[in-house]
């Protein structure tokens, strides 16, 4: 059974905005786990967000498998060397490349508060803004995923298993307001960016920020992808979170954050459902449930109506994203692999996964 037959759910397809090729695996493999995940969960389309921070193939390989599925688009990820190689006619250079070889958008993960230590620059320093420039001429969507919850700043707040996982920010990570900050920054340059919070923004526990957000800078939009925590901060004041989502809903995206991971379990249900299921149980029941995932009773689910879930679900993808996605450029991609291979440093799998790209591409 598919996974809204399972839970109840509407039926009508879906667009998952923000899923990742994150782990290293055979090609095959990843294409595999897409196409299951896209039957089972109803999906019309979705958005790989290439993190190159993680894995540095990892643009190529979102290329790759767009180039497999016409479902797929591709968002691709900045590389930096972290050296004076970082200047502004380096990044010029590789939005421009990133557009010709047929991206349909950016992922921006130097919000990250590990990632933005090491990056050791601000967001909106002006040796980024001929990319940012560009993202705005060509109004790309631009996912960014910046911080983390608030909490994860102050040792009183952070929840236990996020202090075990060694998520404690101390002073050597720039803090969640200065970062807010920083975003913030880019917008004031470039204001019509079509900028897309990952994680909701982590600003679930201030509506009367995100509402002036949303007010502020009128291309932003907001994803659902958890952070379980804004779940509890919506069903916590969920009179009001629901008046914001009805007010805000063509700037509201769905997204699950699916890798090409082969979790445990005998099922696809098993294994990729559980953000899946926390999203989709929250928007859609009219009673208390509680859910798998988090363990957590929502007693104040949103309930809403199909013209709400619609554009939550898949009209706001399809408006930022285009009904189809864009063409690739294979000679290109090839081209551009090649001259990158110096600086990716592959490991015996990644190493793999480059030659097939090639070869698939030089077809
Ligand atoms: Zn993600």
């Amino acid at each position: 059974m598919k996974n809204h037959e399972i839970h109840n759910y509407r039926a009508k397809p879906i667009c998952d905005m923000h899923m990742h090729p994150h782990v290293e695996a055979p090609l095959d493999e990843s294409v595999a786990i897409y196409n299951d995940v896209m039957e089972h969960f109803n999906y019309e389309k979705i958005v790989l967000q290439a993190l190159p921070y993680y894995e540095p193939i990892n643009n190529y390989k979102t290329l790759y498998f767009k180039a497999q599925d016409k479902r797929i688009y591709a968002n691709l990820g900045r590389f930096h060397h972290y050296d004076e190689r970082d200047t502004k006619e380096f990044y010029e250079e590789q939005i421009k490349t990133f557009y010709a070889m047929g991206c349909d958008g950016i992922k921006l993960y130097e919000g990250k508060p590990e990632c933005r230590k090491v990056f050791g620059r601000s967001l909106c320093d002006p040796v980024l803004d001929k990319f940012y420039e560009f993202v705005e001429e060509k109004q790309l969507p631009m996912v960014i995923h910046f911080g983390d919850p608030r909490e994860f700043w102050d040792i009183n707040k952070i929840p236990k298993w996020a202090l075990e996982r060694g998520w404690l920010y101390d002073e050597s990570f720039v803090h969640f307001d200065a970062l807010q900050k920083e975003v913030e920054g880019i917008l004031e340059k470039f204001p019509k960016t079509q900028f897309v919070m990952a994680h909701f923004f982590f600003v679930s526990d201030d509506i009367d920020y995100a509402a002036n957000f949303m007010d502020k800078w009128e291309n932003v939009t907001f994803d659902l992808t958890p952070g379980t925590e804004m779940f509890f901060n919506f069903n916590d004041k969920a009179d009001e979170w629901k008046q914001f989502f009805i007010k805000y809903a063509d700037r509201i995206l769905y997204g699950s954050d699916i890798y090409n991971w082969h979790r445990e379990g005998k099922t696809i249900e098993e294994k990729y459902s559980h953000a899946v299921n926390l999203v989709r149980s929250f928007l859609e029941y009219k009673e208390p449930f509680t859910d798998k995932w988090t363990t957590r009773t929502f007693d104040h689910p949103f309930g809403f109506s199909d013209d709400i879930l619609d554009k939550i679900y898949h009209d706001n993808m399809v408006r930022l994203f285009g009904e189809n996605s864009r063409p690739l450029d294979g000679d290109r991609i090839v081209y551009e692999l090649k001259r990158d291979l110096p600086n990716l440093k592959l490991n015996e799998v990644t190493k793999q996964n480059a030659d097939e790209i090639i070869a698939f591409f030089s077809k």
